[in-house]
């Protein structure tokens, strides 16, 4: 094995993680919040009250960090 070809084999490696994730994204777009784990809701101190987590607004969901990078990208396109 040449060195060229560890770096050709890393390279497509990369990118094969990079599309699975990609994927994994499209199939799953969104992940539990982490602040409340999934919940959508934070408890008090005291473990008695609670409330709507303010990170994910209560619904306990987040949006995923490819899906957030796509949505930015399509901001910046003017026709959309
Ligand atoms: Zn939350």
């Amino acid at each position: 094995m040449t060195e060229t070809g560890l770096i050709v084999l890393a390279v497509l490696g990369l990118a094969g993680a990079g599309a699975l994730y990609g994927l994994a994204c499209w199939i799953w777009p969104f992940s539990a919040c982490r602040r409340c784990d999934g919940s959508g809701k934070r408890r008090s101190p005291s473990g008695r009250a609670w409330r709507d987590c303010g990170r994910c607004k209560g619904t306990g969901k987040r949006l995923r960090l490819g899906w957030r990078i796509a949505n930015q990208a399509g901001k910046n396109r003017k026709h959309l």
